[in-house]
């Protein structure tokens, strides 16, 4: 009889990754349109809470100029396919996991998203054919083994607590685990291969 094997080598991750600000440079394409739409100046460093409503004017519903189509004129963040690529390299899996709208969003219209923001990511060579996007707006519970996000409440409320934060200026009050730059997810992600254990074949 062979007990459990509580083994620490490095184990192959499936590394969730948001999209939004963390692979793509989503704010500064809204920001733009917003801008360009309400005679205002808004920067992405002006933007220093994640309810981005209390930064335009009075009475603009931000929200509203989301829409898939965006997508087709948006840039990803620099090095992004790199760093991804530096995921696989290692041995892990990216998948995708991202909000398309909030929990009352018609199911057709976060399939557009959904579809759209895979469309970018792989135009600019960042996913590959065969990797995964999954939508959703509770990330709590997505099976992945980690969750990358620039969001607080995301990395707060994801179910194993091996989240990392990506640090944009709408997060900086949080004592959450905190990468300032793709080097130190990558980081992360060794540190947290070699320490998350895995129990085999306890026959
Ligand atoms: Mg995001």
């Amino acid at each position: 009889m062979r007990g459990g094997l509580i083994s620490h080598e490095p184990v192959p991750l499936l590394v969730g990754l948001d999209v939004d600000d963390v692979l793509l440079n989503l704010v500064d394409r809204w920001l733009e349109e917003y801008n360009e739409q309400y005679d205002d100046n808004l920067f992405r460093g002006s933007v220093t809470d994640w309810d981005f409503s209390q930064f335009v004017k009075p009475g603009v519903d931000i929200y509203h100029l989301l829409r898939p189509s965006m997508y087709e004129h948006i840039e990803p963040l620099p090095d992004a396919a790199k760093f991804v690529q530096g995921i696989r390299d290692r041995g892990h899996t990216p998948v995708y996991v991202t909000a398309c709208g909030n929990g009352d969003t018609p199911p057709s219209l976060t399939k557009a998203f959904a579809t759209a923001k895979w469309e970018a990511l792989i135009r600019h060579g960042i996913a590959k054919d065969g990797e995964n996007l999954i939508a959703g707006s509770d990330k709590s519970d997505a099976p992945v083994d980690m969750l990358v996000d620039d969001r607080i409440h995301n990395v707060e409320t994801f179910r194993n607590g091996l989240g990392v934060l990506f640090t944009q200026p709408w997060n900086r009050n949080s004592y959450l685990p905190r990468a300032r730059s793709y080097e130190q997810v990558l980081d992360f992600i060794d540190r947290y291969a070699r320490h998350t254990p895995q129990c085999e074949d306890f026959s």
